[in-house]
């Protein structure tokens, strides 16, 4: 995700969640069919509320009927089919927004009940560890949010389009939500004619039946649920080729097209220049979704990109800028998708490598020192570690905070990071990590502690006392190779470049 200048305005999260249940309490749960439904999560630090214990999805089918107008609730139907890794007398899945209008375990009605955040489904018959299931959900959803709610699908002037990042999946279908469990999906999008829906993934074909039309499209990589994308709209949809006959489709608004085609134009040579540093593009397909809204930022979903239509048609923002966040959400293809965060405190990952392959290729395309950006985020790092929290560390979004948990900290922060391990281990090293760390954890998750194992084996030595430092420390540790560089006090009128704005 990258916040642009217009609004910082978002990602508010108002929300009043109970802390996170113990996990001595999840075992009595699972066990105990008596006890009253309750929410359950997998531990996340900052988000102790998503995800579930119990079952790993392999698959997601999701079917959607968009009646025409974005301001009433999709017809929806999610089926998970899953491996339980528990005895299970319930199946806790994350959906709190939409209604629900019956479940079925296995085919057969199973009972459901709704807990925080959770539907609580009670099958017919408790489930045993190692089994397959499938669920059946028939449901609303709702693309109008509740005030306390924000994230999940976007209504765009002509459609809707969809942001779930950190915590917003569940607002739209009933999912195990969160980045480790990540999944296959099949995606069935029913529409007027006048419509064209697209989703993540490659199309498998589109059934015409009188005056609508459902679009079916399939991922061939698993995929985190906050990086799901179901674009409908009244939208043209540019194919071209990419690197080695990589196929390109972009999403535009009909109207923009030409407008917008020098934009679209830039994708290939993007990627060949991210082939060229970290290696083969991960997934079967990339594109940029251009959608006429107002989100305040940029979002990696997964082989379509998420960005606002005005980011390309403002005249305020340089070329330089807007290609550095196209970028951006490209990187994060390698960054953050095909090598997803195993929890959201793991987030500068994601975060710290797309802004530094952002700031990589202004560098190298439009002559924008790396060290000049890297010696200002010095400046203010130890004021927004203050702030947010360390990078590996970040605090938790409080409520009524706006950005949630997405804080300088985890962008020019967390690339302040890679820049003094690329000082700590030189050049070649550096370079050599970032291609292992992308193939090694391809179509998987990833932490924290497995960057610092790999960077340490690529370095050979033990880096620990230098992450540990760098990463969790209450304040900056000296630049390798900067003695000069220093924390800065806050500025009083800093110049304000697009990009400085554009992040907070
Ligand atoms: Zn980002």
């Amino acid at each position: 995700m990258l916040l642009t200048p217009r609004l910082r305005t978002r990602l508010r999260i108002i929300r009043h969640r109970k802390a996170a249940l113990l996990a001595s309490a999840v075992s009595v749960c699972l066990l105990a069919a008596a006890a009253p439904a309750e929410p359950l999560g997998v531990g996340d630090r900052l988000y102790p509320y998503l995800g579930n214990p119990g079952y790993d999805v392999a698959s997601y089918d999701l079917s959607f009927d968009f009646p025409g107008r974005n301001d009433k609730p999709l017809r929806a139907v999610t089926t998970i089919d899953a491996w339980t890794t528990a005895d299970l007398e319930r199946i806790n899945l994350d959906f709190a927004h939409g209604t629900v209008g019956s479940v079925e375990v296995d085919g057969r009605p199973a009972d459901f009940t709704r807990a925080g955040d959770d539907l609580v489904v009670t099958p017919a018959h408790p489930l045993h560890r190692g089994m397959w299931t499938r669920i059946t959900v028939r449901h609303t959803s709702d693309p109008v949010s509740e005030a306390d709610q924000e994230g999940g699908w976007v209504r765009t002037t002509d459609g809707l389009a969809m942001a779930n990042q950190a915590d917003a999946a569940h607002l739209v279908f009933p999912c195990n939500d969160h980045p480790s469990d990540k999944a296959m999906y099949t995606f069935r999008i029913t529409v007027p004619n006048a419509y064209t829906a697209v989703a993540n993934g490659l199309p498998t074909g589109a059934e015409r039946t009188g005056d609508t039309t459902t679009w079916i499209y399939r991922t061939r990589h698993p995929m985190a649920t906050e990086l799901a994308q179901v674009s409908i709209g009244r939208s043209a949809v540019v194919r071209r080729e990419g690197p080695h006959g990589l196929p390109l489709r972009d999403v535009v608004p009909s109207a923009d097209r030409k407008t917008l085609e020098p934009w679209l134009a830039k994708t290939p040579d993007q990627i060949a220049w991210l082939e060229g540093k970290v290696g083969r593009y991960p997934f079967e397909t990339y594109g940029v979704l251009m959608a006429q809204a107002a989100t305040g930022f940029e979002l990696e979903t997964q082989t379509l990109s998420l960005f606002e239509k005005d980011l390309f048609t403002e005249p305020a923002y340089p070329k330089w800028y807007i290609e550095s966040v196209m970028v951006h959400e490209l990187s994060h293809q390698w960054f953050g998708d095909s090598v997803s965060p195993r929890t959201w405190s793991d987030v500068w990952l994601n975060e710290g490598h797309a802004t530094w392959y952002e700031e990589l290729y202004a560098e190298e395309t439009a002559d924008r020192p790396m060290a000049d950006r890297m010696k200002a985020a010095y400046g203010a790092s130890d004021r927004w570690r203050e702030a947010g929290g360390p990078p590996a560390r970040p605090k938790p979004p409080a409520p009524g905070q706006k950005i949630g948990i997405f804080r300088a900290n985890v962008y020019d922060g967390a690339a302040l990071v890679l820049y003094a391990l690329r000082q700590e281990i030189g050049r070649p090293a550096f370079e050599r990590l970032e291609r292992l760390w992308v193939q090694e954890h391809r179509d998987s998750t990833a932490g924290t502690a497995d960057f610092i194992r790999l960077a340490s084996a690529v370095a050979g030595r033990d880096l620990d006392g230098f992450f540990q430092a760098w990463l969790y420390g209450a304040k900056t540790p000296p630049m390798p190779g900067h003695p000069d560089w220093k924390p800065q006090a806050a500025a009083k009128a800093t110049p304000r470049t697009p990009r400085a704005q554009g992040h907070r």
